[in-house]
């Protein structure tokens, strides 16, 4: 007789109702009474189809359970209870067997390029110059900026690797990236150009802190089309508590009317605004509304510091608990507006949501070292641009192109099946044991997954799960927008 167990999934209620999200297949059901209570049943512990049924007939009919066991079993929200010896078999290897030859190389989407490691501020926390920093950049053997033929190689570079894509992606990144603007701005021209001979369209991005924006420049950024991010933490007293300059001084009243300025301009493309988050009491919902009302960013990403957790900007414990109410706050006001079809600019939920839609599930966190990667002052591939110069983390140059040898190991090493303290969680089909970078600084290791934020990935997954919920229930074709496939990596 076969036993049934349930599978794993997450379960959670939207708009009155329980959800059910499926860790295996990252697939999404809502949940009518019946099915809701043959899965809760289940969970306690597995069950013979017969005592299943018999023990749920006093509040649903037969046929019903029935019914709605073969429909669970076929969405394989259950199905043959596996004893757990048998479950604990060591996770299958990726490319264990194929010789590195025969395995296709994966199309680069972003190239990040690093074209300055330099900064004209001195962030506290900056993850480049601070205690936690990988490059040496002061001393380092690489330059400090990066030359136009170096530039023009990694455009070429880019354009082999992206394969038969159609677009590709190229940030500009820091340092501070406006302090080699030449050669970024004779780097469109060339791989315009160059995108144009070989029969594929270019696309333009770049982080900047805002300090260098300028008439000329932002002309030049809205006539090319450049998306731009600007790093900002907030209104004045935020900002200045850590982005200063060099001599300590603080930036905002430098920076509000540059960015003021690049918005009225720049229209070709939504601007959009990147908060590093840090210790301290934070209002996150005042950092946004200053953003998008009084500056009139169109969006506004939060991340929490990278650092390690002794520093006095390291977000403890409670730091977290704090951030997590106070996304979710902001998360159900982006409800209510798409509910309404209105706009609303909090990129990290959007982002979720859009994971969420695709059905993703993870073999890695983020696209480092696979689609995404970043390149140094002097040429060198790294995983992406926070790893740039490195040579630990170094896949390739855009002279030789990448070392299949080291970037498959480095896939082999980092895959999901590889984090076994990942292997029971519900949320691993978008979490994947979070940034490279993060492992990086907290325990010097980028395959140990990130624990010390479980609790605030899950929760914050969680309430996106609720917001794809009800967003599902409320205004369906809001989520239509995410049916396109990805454009780009993200770059954070
Ligand atoms: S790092 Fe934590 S939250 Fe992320 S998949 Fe692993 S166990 Fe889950
Ligand atoms: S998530 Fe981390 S490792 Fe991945 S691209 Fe971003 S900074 Fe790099």
């Amino acid at each position: 007789m076969i036993t049934l167990g349930a599978r794993e999934h997450h379960r959670f209620e939207a708009a009155g109702k329980p959800f059910v999200y499926l860790v295996p297949s990252a697939a999404i059901f809502a949940l009518d009474d019946a099915a809701d209570a043959i899965l809760r049943t289940l969970s306690e512990r597995p069950r013979t189809r017969e005592e299943l049924v018999a023990e749920l007939s006093a509040r649903h009919d037969h046929a019903e359970l029935d019914d709605t066991i073969s429909e669970l079993a076929r969405v394989r929200a259950i199905g043959e209870f596996v004893a757990p010896e048998r479950e604990s078999a060591p996770p299958p290897k990726i490319f264990p067997l194929a010789p590195i030859e025969s395995i296709p190389p994966f199309p680069l989407t972003t190239m990040v390029l690093n074209v300055t490691n330099q900064c004209n501020l001195s962030c506290t926390y900056c993850y480049e110059y601070s205690e936690d920093k990988i490059v040496d950049t002061e001393n380092g053997k690489q330059p400090k900026f990066m030359s136009e033929a170096t530039a023009r190689q990694s455009v070429e570079f880019m354009l082999k690797e992206s394969g038969d894509n159609k677009v590709a992606h190229i940030t500009f990144f820091g340092g501070e990236t406006l302090l080699n603007f030449p050669v970024l701005q004779k780097t469109i021209a060339y791989a315009r150009q160059r995108g144009a001979e070989v029969g594929k369209d270019v696309d333009f991005s770049l982080t900047t802190n805002g300090t260098l924006l300028k008439p000329e420049i932002i002309e030049f950024l809205a006539e090319n089309r450049v998306g731009v991010t600007i790093s900002i933490d907030g209104p004045r007293e935020v900002q200045d508590k850590f982005r200063v300059f060099h001599n300590g001084t603080g930036s905002y009243d430098v920076v509000a009317p540059k960015i003021r300025e690049l918005l009225k301009r720049h229209r070709s493309r939504p601007i959009g605004a990147r908060v590093t988050l840090t210790s301290g009491p934070l209002d996150i919902k005042r950092i946004y509304r200053h953003l998008t009302e009084e500056i009139g960013f169109w969006e506004v990403g939060f991340a929490p510091v990278t650092t390690s957790p002794g520093r006095g900007h390291a977000i403890s414990e409670d730091g977290y608990d704090d951030m997590l109410a106070q996304f979710r706050d902001l998360a159900f006001e982006f409800l209510e507006y798409s509910v309404e079809n209105r706009h609303h600019g909090f990129s990290n939920v959007k982002e979720t949501l859009e994971e969420i839609h695709k059905g993703m599930s993870k073999a890695f966190p983020c696209g480092a070292g696979l689609g995404l990667m970043g390149v140094a002052t002097d040429g060198d591939v790294a995983l992406c641009h926070r790893f740039a110069g490195s040579d630990a983390h170094k896949l390739g140059t855009v002279a030789d192109g990448i070392d299949r040898n080291v970037q498959f190991a480095f896939l082999e090493k980092h895959h999901i099946a590889n984090k076994t303290d990942c292997s029971t969680c519900w949320a691993r089909p978008l979490c994947a044991g979070g940034c490279y970078h993060e492992a990086h600084t907290r325990y010097g290791e980028t395959s140990r997954p990130n624990l010390h934020y479980c609790d605030w990935i899950r929760g914050w997954t969680d309430v996106c799960l609720q917001i794809y919920g009800e967003l599902s229930e409320k205004n369906p074709g809001f989520l239509a927008q995410f049916d396109e496939p990805m454009a780009a990596e993200r770059v954070s």
